[in-house]
């Protein structure tokens, strides 16, 4: 791990800034689930090297910020207090946006959906971490759309987060990663 050491110094070339994300959450969503999703993102992108500060879109400085910057903002209901959703509930987790088969740096996410695959994906007891699971799903899905984003590309993966389609198994699992060829984007070496 290295600390961050920003303030006024110039710029070593050896590291990224890190990645903003500016969200909004169209419904009340938990402080647990909320840091879940910070945490599942920063431990898949840990090994690209990548690290991301969060900011509420409303609360986007006008001077913008240094380095990249995506924007996610999350449709639907996220929050776990709620009856689970139709079970039937289908289409994509999430999606960035293409302009002239251009990635943009604007993403939704579909949080109904995911919610209805945590609840799939999960049995009797683990539904007691509903807001955990939840978080963490939810930070596979943007794991996703940031891979399109940053990486600007619109291809996938063959394994791991950025494979095309996650199941609800790929939500609630133990274990979830980038794909080692994902990484090499902007890191370079092997
Ligand atoms: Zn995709």
């Amino acid at each position: 791990m290295v600390a961050g050491a920003e303030g006024g110094l110039r710029v070593e070339p050896a590291k990224a800034p890190p990645v903003t994300v500016f969200f909004s959450f169209e419904s009340a969503v938990s402080g647990q689930t909320l840091q879940h999703l910070r945490g599942e993102l920063d431990r898949l992108f840990a090994p690209v090297p990548l690290n991301f500060d969060w900011l509420r879109l409303e609360e986007a400085p006008e001077a913008g910020v240094v380095g990249e910057a995506v924007v996610v903002r999350f449709r639907g209901n996220c929050s776990v207090t709620s009856l689970p959703p139709m079970p039937d509930e289908r289409g994509p987790f999430a999606s960035a946006s293409v302009t002239d088969g251009v990635v943009q740096p604007f993403a939704e996410v579909n949080c109904d959906r995911v919610r209805a695959a945590v609840h799939y994906g999960l049995w009797g007891t683990e539904r007691n971490q509903l807001a955990r699971h939840l978080g963490i799903a939810l930070g596979r899905v943007v794991a996703h759309e940031v891979y399109h984003m940053y990486f600007r590309t619109k291809a996938h993966g063959t394994a791991g987060v950025t494979r095309h389609a996650l199941s609800p198994q790929d939500l609630v699992g133990e274990k979830a990663e980038l794909h080692p060829e994902d990484r090499a984007g902007k890191a370079g070496g092997k």
